[in-house]
């Protein structure tokens, strides 16, 4: 099984392009099409010695309707629920924009734990950007580039226990289960069953 990890954040903001950095799949794979709706999908991501399970959620940019927003909440509020850990990604060259820190807002209330993600931080035209993100109370940002593979070593340092703890809960898991098996084996065997 292993952890699993949601990307969240508005439509254009790279989750796509840091989904495809993650389980090394080739940057010309992600469709830049305008409106192009994507279903939420698993995929087997590594960084570095780490490994888990990565969840990317849907562009809903197509939806021309007014319950648009009330969507992404609703598909953002279930993909943090099922997830161990979150990363929120924002555009650092765009700055925080209003639907930026409506997602925020709905990422604050829960208890999954919460990475903030300023990424296009290539350069230096991010770095205002980076700067505004401390507005969104979601901890400390850290800048990355998942176009260009950059911040990639303070990703894996904030993900790195989060990810270690589902794997060591996981491990007792399967061990306690394990002994209960064998318990219920000798029991079998006491009462003179095959
Ligand atoms: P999504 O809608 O959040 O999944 O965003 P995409 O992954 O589709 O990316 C939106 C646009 O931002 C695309 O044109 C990407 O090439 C571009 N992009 C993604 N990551 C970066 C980055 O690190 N730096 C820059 N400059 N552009 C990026």
């Amino acid at each position: 099984m292993g952890a699993k990890v949601a990307i969240i954040g508005r439509p254009n903001v790279g989750k796509s392009t840091l989904f495809n950095r993650l389980v090394g799949k080739r940057l010309a794979l992600v469709d830049d099409t305008p409106g192009v709706t994507r279903d939420r999908r698993p995929g087997d991501a590594r960084l570095g010695d780490l490994r888990f399970t990565i969840v990317d959620t849907a562009g809903l940019e197509d939806a021309d309707n007014a319950s648009l927003e009330g969507r992404m909440r609703h598909q953002t509020e279930e993909a943090i629920v099922e997830a161990d850990a979150v990363l929120f990604v924002i555009d650092a060259r765009a700055g925080v924009t209003p639907l930026d820190a409506h997602f925020a807002e709905v990422a604050r209330k829960t208890t999954t734990p919460v990475i903030l993600l300023a990424n296009k931080a290539e350069g230096k035209a991010g770095e205002s950007g980076l700067y505004e993100s401390f507005s969104l109370g979601l901890g400390d940002p850290i800048g990355i580039s998942a176009e260009h593979g950059e911040g990639l070593s303070d990703l894996y340092d904030a993900l790195k226990p989060l990810v270690d703890r589902i794997d060591e809960e996981e491990a007792l898991a399967a061990a306690g289960a394990e002994v209960e098996e064998a318990r219920t084996n000798i029991a079998v065997d006491e009462d003179g069953e095959p």
